[in-house]
């Protein structure tokens, strides 16, 4: 229950090939993954590692441009 720290190596490579994100972290409670943007600093939500990047990826695309 409590081994949810192990890195993802797809996700922790994703991350540093992007330089998005200061990291991932799991709700507990809410069932959720949280990713705060590097960019912008806001939360991100997302049911899903795999679609958690997909949401950080289009949250800097179409949102807050990763700070362009
Ligand atoms: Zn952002």
């Amino acid at each position: 229950m409590m081994n949810l720290d192990i890195p993802d190596p797809f996700i922790t490579t994703k991350t540093k090939q992007y330089g998005l994100a200061k990291g991932y972290q799991y709700d507990y409670f809410g069932q959720e993954w949280i990713i705060i943007c590097a960019a912008c600093g806001i939360d991100l939500y997302s049911p899903t590692k795999y679609d958690m990047l997909k949401t950080h990826l289009y949250h800097t695309r179409n949102e807050c441009l990763g700070g362009w």
